[in-house]
Order: structure tokens, then C-alpha cells, then sequence
């Protein structure tokens, strides 16, 4: 982030104790350059990276959140996200399993302007999946799930319901840091965990592979109550580099038909896509509640956490939280391939 200084100082490194508990982001001190501009240290909000007398990086598993900013920062892979790529091209080469791509609305844009969902699902079917489904689909099932939730729980001025939709980054900081608020976080899991049991479901043999632009997915993947959804979880720059070893670019893939997701389960790659999903929800199956539903959205880890003080402190009027770690929401994930701003819908 451009205001990391401004991170550590601000941000409270206890807070995300425990979503490091299984190493993701790994050292390479070999390949650090000492940029001296101690990138990767700067980029850590957490104050998880320190680094020794020439510059290389170490990481304090006690404090790290496997965001994987400092993977972001560093030029030189001084920093790198756990990789799975042996186990998954193993996999598909198998050929044993039927291999499902669960891909993140964030995706719009990643691999190039032209490429539609249709492409990306071509290509990915000549690396050897299955089949590909847009994760915004299980968005759809989730935003209907939480425009209940919201009916349910939210009953009088004082009640709210924070969203558990995307982010786990956010819940970690509220289990870790606002505990007196989990009571209401939707119990509702992510739209990328929805995917891998609702194809399992389907298919129990399957094997479900995430891909996005978010490191610490690759946590959440293996929390003890969601594990076994999702098999692997990959980043967008890590298929890039899979589709240029493999000389596929979905550019000149065949836009082949893709089960479309609507225009709400797209909209979660960014910050305030789940309240306008939940909000255009509530207007068509609960109309009723719709015109007192009263959002806010929030990004970047120091603004989420100054929103839950705020909440603790009674002094937001907001009925349903949503936050997300990164800037702009998803389409900021370190695993991205490019800006935010650059991302189209
Ligand atoms: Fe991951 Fe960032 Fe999206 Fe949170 S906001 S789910 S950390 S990419």
C-alpha cells in the first residue's frame, strides 16, 4: 500500500494473529537485492518482515497475516506466496479427477481487455481442467443468503449485520480484535468456499481449484471448518506464468459460453459490490426492508479497523458492514496482475 508507513504506525500488529499460523509467504533471502528502500518491510502492515545486516528478509510467523503485500513490493521474489503448482499440474495431467476452476469476479480485465469469461474458460480447459464456473455465481447464492440474514437479524436501530462475504482478512482482524462484535458477522461463508462445496456437493469426487487475486485465500482454504472445499488456491499472476509455460494465451482463445453470473456477483471484486448486491436483493425478494437498509463500506486495514472502533463506540448508524483489507477491494489483492483502476467490470 502507498501509505504502509502510515499502516505501522496506525495498525495494531496483534490483530491478525493466527491467519499466519500456516506459512503461505515465504522467504527467499537469496534473491534479495537489498533495495535498500526495504520495500517489503515498508509494505507489511503488520511489522511481520524484519530484515538483517545486508537487507534480506525474514518473516516473523507470529505477526505475519500471509496478506502477501511484501510479495507485492519486492521486484527481486524475495518474497514468495507457497505455490502449489506441482501438486495441481500433477493433478491435471492425472487426469483422475474432474478439475474445477473457480474464478473470481475480480478476474474482468486481468488477462487482457478482450479476454470475456469464455476465453479464460478455453484456455483453461486446454491447461487440462474440466470445467471453469465464475465464483460470482456462488456470490448470487451468498447475496441471497445475506439479504435474509439482514431481514432476520436486523431488527430495530441498534442492530447491524456484518458481512463475512469475501474477506478473510477482515474477519480474522474482527475475531482477533473486536471479538464483541462477532455476534454479528453473517454466518455465511465465502462466495470461493460456496463454490468448492456446492460442486462437491454435486460431484463428490471433484477437485476444486480457486483462482484470484488474493494470497491470504490460500489461509482460508485451509481454515479447520472450511477445509476440504477448495484442493488448491491459485493467484492470477501465478496462472499467468502457467499459461506462458504452457504457451496458451487466452487472448486467442475461442470465446466459448460460460454459466454467466449476474451483474451482483460480479460486482464483489470491488469495495461496496456485496452492500449494492445485498441492497438490489433486498428491493426485489424483501421490499419492505429495502428502504431502511443503510450501508457502509470500507477498505484498506486502518480504515476497516477505525470502522469497527467506530461501531464499538456506538458512533455509526450504519445496519450492514462491509469491509475488505485491500484498496478498492479485491481487484487491489497482491495476487492481481493489474492496477485496480484499470480493471473493468
Ligand atoms: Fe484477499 Fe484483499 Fe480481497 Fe481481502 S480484499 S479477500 S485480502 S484480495
Amino acid at each position: 500500500p502507498n501509505n504502509s508507513e502510515e499502516v505501522i504506525n496506525e495498525y495494531d500488529e496483534e490483530a491478525l494473529m493466527g491467519m499466519g499460523s500456516e506459512p503461505i509467504v515465504l522467504a527467499n533471502p537469496e534473491a534479495c537485492e537489498n533495495c535498500k528502500g526495504a520495500q517489503c518491510e515498508i509494505a507489511c502492515p503488520l511489522g511481520a518482515i524484519t530484515r538483517d545486516e545486508l537487507g534480506r528478509p525474514s518473516i516473523d510467523r507470529e505477526k505475519c497475516a500471509n496478506d502477501g503485500y511484501c510479495i507485492k513490493a519486492c521486484e527481486f521474489g524475495a518474497l514468495a506466496d507457497k505455490s502449489q503448482f506441482v501438486p495441481l499440474i500433477k493433478l491435471l495431467k492425472q487426469n483422475t479427477h474432474k478439475v474445477y476452476a473457480s474464478v473470481a469476479p475480480a478476474f474482468a480485465g486481468q488477462f487482457g481487455p478482450e479476454v470475456t469469461a469464455g476465453k479464460l474458460r478455453s484456455a483453461l480447459l486446454k491447461l487440462g481442467f474440466s470445467e471453469m464456473v465464475e465464483t460470482a455465481l456462488y456470490a448470487d447464492l451468498i447475496t441471497i443468503k445475506e439479504a435474509f440474514e439482514y431481514d432476520e437479524h436486523v431488527k430495530d436501530k441498534h442492530d447491524f449485520l456484518i458481512t463475512s462475504c469475501c474477506c478473510p482478512i477482515w474477519i480474522k482482524l474482527i475475531e482477533n480484535k473486536f471479538p464483541d462484535l462477532m455476534s454479528h458477522i453473517s454466518p455465511s461463508v465465502s462466495p470461493m468456499v460456496a463454490s468448492g462445496r456446492v460442486i462437491k456437493e454435486l460431484e463428490p469426487d471433484a477437485k476444486v481449484v480457486f483462482i484470484g487475486p488474493c494470497v491470504a485465500k490460500k489461509s482460508e482454504a485451509q481454515l479447520p471448518d472450511l477445509k476440504g472445499a477448495i484442493d488448491f488456491v491459485l493467484t492470477f499472476q501465478e496462472l499467468e506464468t502457467i499459461f506462458a509455460a504452457a504457451d496458451i494465451n487466452p487472448a486467442e482463445e475461442a470465446d466459448e459460453e460460460n454459466p454467466v453470473a449476474s451483474w451482483g456477483g460480479r460486482l464483489y471484486g470491488r469495495t461496496g459490490g456485496v452492500s449494492a448486491a445485498v441492497g438490489t436483493t433486498l428491493e426485489k425478494l424483501i421490499p419492505r426492508r429495502a428502504e431502511k437498509f443503510n450501508p457502509v463500506k470500507v477498505d484498506g486495514i486502518p480504515d476497516c479497523t477505525k470502522l469497527l472502533e467506530n461501531i464499538r463506540a456506538g458512533r455509526l448508524e450504519a445496519n450492514f458492514i462491509e469491509g475488505m483489507a485491500c484498496k478498492g477491494g479485491c481487484v487491489g489483492g497482491p495476487g492481481r496482475l493489474i492496477p485496480p483502476e484499470q480493471g473493468t467490470e
